[in-house]
């Protein structure tokens, strides 16, 4: 059996289509499929849907959290309660086409443990997603240990395995991306194009994707922080040298009173730099923060 792993947060228009395309392709390829639901504190009628689709199909398990925690908390859980010999995390708006699933499972038999679902353009995206996507692959790849495979979602294949090894990472601050490929294993690529939504919005927006991009560059990556010895001592090497040039200069051709605007270049730009390493930094401790209280990732109200 293999689980489908699917958060729901307001997809009320989405899920029946949903469901009549993944019946379709377990009658058509004899697939035994576990459909576990997340709904993720949605406040439409997303539960009501998937309390009556369960009424027909007993392979469908629904985990509804008490509140929304958000689409990391919702694939975690959805791994944790997984009972599937290989999960497959799929969004139900039908983005992530369900019939790639057979060829999922195709390379999954010829024994790779991780099955990458890479799409092969970003054609649908608007010009600004598509910029700033890239954009955070190529810094997150140079700053990070841990490469993540660019334009990867978390529409993948992973073997038991690797569902039991991340599930035994401890860590409150889960960019799953991240986590997924931290875990190693052999892992293998196939590529497929992206389909537009069939309903509703995108949940994603601007300021939550520009989060998500933070989070994931601080959960793997230290330089950051570690980059502002080195800024400092540059900027300390260059003031040296400029005051002894500003010395002798005084000493040779007497005190130059005029110098207001460079004073105030210098204390402005100086000023900067330091609020955004402050800022830097206010980024690890509020994490650290987060990390030692400990609280759970997600609070499950009931399960069906
Ligand atoms: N989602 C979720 N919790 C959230 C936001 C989103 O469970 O807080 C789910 C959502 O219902 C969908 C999936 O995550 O099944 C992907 O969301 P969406 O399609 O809005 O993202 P996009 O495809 O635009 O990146
Ligand atoms: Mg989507």
């Amino acid at each position: 059996m293999i689980s489908l792993i699917c958060p729901i947060y307001n997809e009320e228009e989405s899920i029946e289509s949903f469901l009549i395309h993944i019946k379709k392709l377990i009658d058509c390829h004899n697939l035994q499929l576990e459909l576990l639901f997340i709904d993720d504190g949605s406040s439409d009628h997303s539960l009501k849907v998937l309390i009556n689709a369960k009424k027909e199909n007993d392979n469908i398990r629904i985990i509804r959290f008490s509140r929304n925690f958000g689409k990391e908390a919702a694939l975690t859980a959805g791994l944790n309660f997984a009972k599937g010999a290989a999960v497959i995390p799929i969004d139900v708006d039908l983005q992530d086409p369900p019939q790639v699933i057979v060829q999922l499972i195709e390379k999954w038999n010829a024994g790779y443990q991780i099955v990458l679902a890479k799409r092969s353009d970003r054609k649908k995206d608007s010009f600004l997603k598509r910029i700033t996507a890239n954009f955070f692959y190529s810094i997150h790849n140079k700053l990070a240990d841990h490469k993540i495979p660019a334009n990867v979602g978390d529409f993948r294949l992973m073997d038991r395995r690797v569902v039991e090894e991340i599930n035994k990472l401890p860590e409150r601050q889960r960019f799953m991306k991240g986590l997924f490929s931290w875990v190693g294993f052999n892992s293998t690529t196939i590529t497929y194009s992206r389909a537009e939504r069939n309903n509703g919005t995108s949940k994603f927006s601007f300021w939550k994707l520009w989060n998500f991009a933070i989070e994931g560059i601080t959960s793997f990556s230290t330089i950051p922080l570690k980059i502002w010895s080195y800024i400092g001592a540059i900027v300390a090497v260059i003031s040296f040298i400029y005051g002894i040039f500003i010395i002798f200069l005084t000493l040779f051709s007497g005190v130059e009173v005029p110098g207001y605007s460079s004073l105030m270049v210098v204390i402005l730009f100086l000023g900067g730099i330091q609020l955004i390493g402050i800022g830097v930094l206010g980024e690890y401790i509020g994490r650290i923060y987060l990390e030692t209280k400990a609280r759970p990732l997600f609070i499950i109200d009931k399960e069906y």
